[in-house]
């Protein structure tokens, strides 16, 4: 057993692989059902993306107004100044440079980001994550360099 905790990427992977399998046997059983189950799919696809999209606009909408309404009431812990709506700017403005720092370094790669600030103070440059479930900012951990 490693020492190290497992990554859940790997956890996430082998519940797939799991089911993966479990459809393989079905399908190895019922040949005939592949090929019909397939276009059942895409039958689905096609009937639910005219609801599925505009839900997913509409959600997309509410968490963007929460996240301003949010930004416009906060007060920075470093300095006391409430952040606007520039912090907002401010640190997509640096999340797409740091991005881009990325792909200049490592030309090709395909990158797994998470983006952890959301927020970026103007007067004391203090970063912020908005926590979408408490509709809150939070100083996260230091980890990037951008
Ligand atoms: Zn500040």
């Amino acid at each position: 057993m490693s020492e190290f905790p497992q990554n859940p990427a790997t956890i996430t992977s082998r519940k797939r692989r799991r089911g993966g399998r479990k459809l393989d046997r079905f399908l190895r059983r019922h040949p005939a059902l592949g090929g019909p189950l397939i276009f059942l799919g895409l039958i689905l696809l096609v009937v639910l993306l005219p609801v599925l999209l505009p839900v997913a606009l509409v959600l997309h909408a509410r968490d963007l107004r929460r996240r301003r309404a949010s930004v416009e009431r906060f007060v920075c812990v470093g300095c006391g100044q409430v952040l606007g709506l520039e912090a907002l700017a401010r640190a997509d403005a640096a999340w797409a440079e740091y991005v881009e720092k990325l792909h200049r370094e490592h030309p090709g790669c395909r990158f797994r980001l998470v983006r952890e600030v959301d927020a970026i103070c103007l007067q004391c440059g203090t970063r912020y994550h908005f926590d979408e479930k408490k509709w809150i900012f939070r100083a996260p951990e230091p980890k990037y360099d951008f």
